[in-house]
């Protein structure tokens, strides 16, 4: 039998662990690790690697990069014997009388994942380096926190600093889930701007001096952003807020990660020079500070947990990311981070995006919550017949229909910013945790607009059709319409994406010389036998490319004659006659004629600052 992990329980830890991370080796991009942990008292004891992140949802923290682990008590070398179920956990035998274990090891983050270093930055995220006992909720273990960085680094976190000298710095003591809320971001290019006296701050790091020279115009955008959210939420939950942005080709770009007194934002070096990236990225600053409110201090019950290795699970993802991405809609068009057209034609896609989910037949938005859990966080090759995290984007949809069911229900005097005060606002102004439940969700909109909000949620949830899906827009007054030109936002999304993107039509997006990067379940191209990893090489005879397959889709509507393709797959060479005459097809939204602009009430009210 395999010996027990103690469960975390809610009970005081004497003394506090010292932990010291050296992250200057960055030719090696090693992180070392000293770290000492107060006895409780003698015997059996667990030692615990940190496996779930609140980031991912998910067990997405590996434990081979964690090697050389040396254990000591009072002096004396223990052996440990790592779990052969968990292998995340560590049992040892301290000895009577001893009073501190010293514990060394090294982080060495894998080639092929996310990259944490470079010669010019590093990200530190506490949960790589540390190693805790089990049994306690980790809010009770008190961690005092030091870090080494290379000559010339200046750094940035949410933590803060009893004593900083050259490139060391001391942190004052917080608790475990407080450490591990709160990175480093460190470099030898920084700038650190003021967004709001409350203090809202901007820490950016460059892979050069030129990645930091943000336009004044964004900055300014970025300001009102950092007023208007607390303004929204009437509350904030922060001492003060840092935004840790990366700009950089080395470390990982696009995306984020939240946290309740910072978030993480990566973009690419090129961001202050990349208008369209400015464009693309503006619902990830908003996104990730609303996170602070919807995620990190309100979080769904079921996905808080009181250590880092014991499961999450995301019943509520529709609520903590789908509600979130749809404030990042609002705020991004309010605070003139996107323009009026700009935010409908992503909603446009957005909306087309979930009208093309055949998957839903066989699995509902609920089921979805769960894939965090078990899909690895990277593209699936059926993405629209796998569903894979479709609760950001139908989350976005089904939160802009219950905006829009307020106002009807309230005569336009109540909307999702009732929901928003109350909700993520009760508790003025404290740092303190709190969990929601379906039912706290339902309550709060039933005292905003009396309704059956359980059976609404429910349906929409289990649905296997798309009969709900575009009630948002409808009662906004827009509908989700297909036009044979994109709109420029489209055009934006097609670059992120890497590929020309015609999956509402032919049913492929092509990326560079005709390589094939994904195909719409089912669709013309499917029924082709067009798969992934294919290459088009010939459209009608002619050597492939981009324009001449568009060309070719345009005369087919008119000729009705096939489209013939050539097309590598497997090492052979095959032909394809598809007969597709629906033209290009590209989502934009359209106002219902005689129908009151509500989208518009929402996303651009009047007093808004565009
Ligand atoms: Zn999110």
């Amino acid at each position: 039998m395999a010996q027990p992990i103690p469960a975390p329980r809610d009970l005081p830890f004497q003394g506090q662990i010292q932990l010291k991370v050296d992250a200057t080796d960055t030719a090696h991009k090693i992180f070392r690790v000293r770290q000492t942990i107060p006895v409780q008292k003698s015997g059996a004891m667990v030692l615990l690697y940190p496996e779930w992140e609140t980031g991912s949802h998910s067990a997405t923290q590996q434990v081979a990069p964690l090697a050389g682990l040396i254990i000591h008590a009072d002096g004396r070398r223990l052996d440990w014997r790592r779990d052969e179920v968990q292998p995340h956990a560590f049992h040892i035998t301290v000895p009577a009388g001893a009073r501190e274990l010293a514990l060394e090891f090294q982080h060495l983050p894998a080639a092929t994942g996310p990259k944490l270093m470079s010669r010019d930055m590093l990200i530190l995220p506490w949960q790589k380096v540390v190693l805790y006992p089990a049994g306690w909720f980790i809010h009770n273990i008190g961690v005092q926190a030091e870090l080494a960085m290379p000559e010339g680094f200046q750094f940035a976190t949410s933590l803060e600093t009893a004593q900083a000298s050259a490139n060391h710095v001391s942190f004052k003591p917080a608790n475990l889930e407080e450490l591990v809320d709160a990175p480093v971001y460190a470099g030898r290019y920084y700038k650190r701007i003021e967004l709001d006296a409350t203090p809202v701050r901007l820490n950016i790091f460059g892979d050069n001096a030129a990645a930091l020279e943000l336009p004044l115009e964004l900055i300014a955008k970025f300001k009102t952003l950092a007023t208007a959210v607390p303004q929204l939420f009437r509350s904030r939950h922060y001492r003060h807020f840092d935004f840790l942005m990366s700009l950089s080709d080395v470390l990982p770009s696009g995306g984020g990660v939240e946290h309740q007194e910072s978030t993480e934002i990566n973009v690419s070096a090129n961001y202050a020079h990349d208008v369209g990236e400015q464009v693309l990225m503006a619902n990830l600053l908003a996104h990730e500070f609303i996170h602070s409110w919807n995620g990190r201090t309100r979080q769904p019950a079921d996905l808080w947990t009181p250590n880092l290795n014991l499961p999450m699970r995301g019943s509520l993802l529709w609520v903590y990311e789908g509600q979130t991405e749809f404030w990042a809609h609002v705020i991004s068009t309010r605070q003139g981070l996107r323009s009026l057209q700009q935010s409908l034609d992503a909603l446009a896609v957005d909306a087309s995006l979930m009208s093309n989910r055949p998957g839903r037949a066989w699995k509902s938005l609920q089921d979805s919550t769960i894939d965090a859990v078990y899909m690895p966080a990277k593209p699936v090759n059926w993405r629209d017949w796998q569903r894979r995290e479709d609760y950001y984007a139908e989350g976005v949809l089904l939160w802009l229909d219950v905006d829009m069911l307020l106002r009807e229900l309230s005569s336009g005097r109540k909307s999702m910013l009732d929901f928003a005060a109350v909700f993520f606002g009760a508790e003025q102004n404290t740092r303190t945790i709190s969990t929601y439940t379906f039912d706290d969700v339902c309550k709060t909109l039933n005292r905003i607009a009396p309704y059956d909000w359980a059976t609404y949620f429910k349906q929409r949830l289990q649905a296997h059709d798309d009969r709900y899906l575009l009630d948002g827009l409808k009662r906004g007054g827009y509908r989700l319409i297909y036009t044979d030109a994109p709109s420029a936002y489209f055009t934006l999304h097609e670059a992120d994406l890497g590929g020309m993107d015609l999956s509402t039509s032919l049913g492929l997006v092509v990326g560079k010389k005709g390589a094939i990067k994904s195909v719409a379940w089912e669709s013309p191209a499917f029924k082709a036998g067009i798969s992934l990893g294919a290459r088009l090489v010939a459209v009608a005879g002619q050597p492939y490319t981009d324009d001449l397959l568009k060309q070719a889709l345009r005369e087919a509507a008119v000729s009705k004659q096939p489209i013939a393709l050539s097309f590598e797959a497997d090492g052979d060479t095959h032909e394809a006659s598809i007969p597709y005459f629906g033209s290009l097809r590209y989502p934009r939204l359209e106002r219902i004629p005689g129908t009151h602009d509500r989208l518009r009430d929402l996303l651009l009210p009047a007093s808004s600052t565009q």
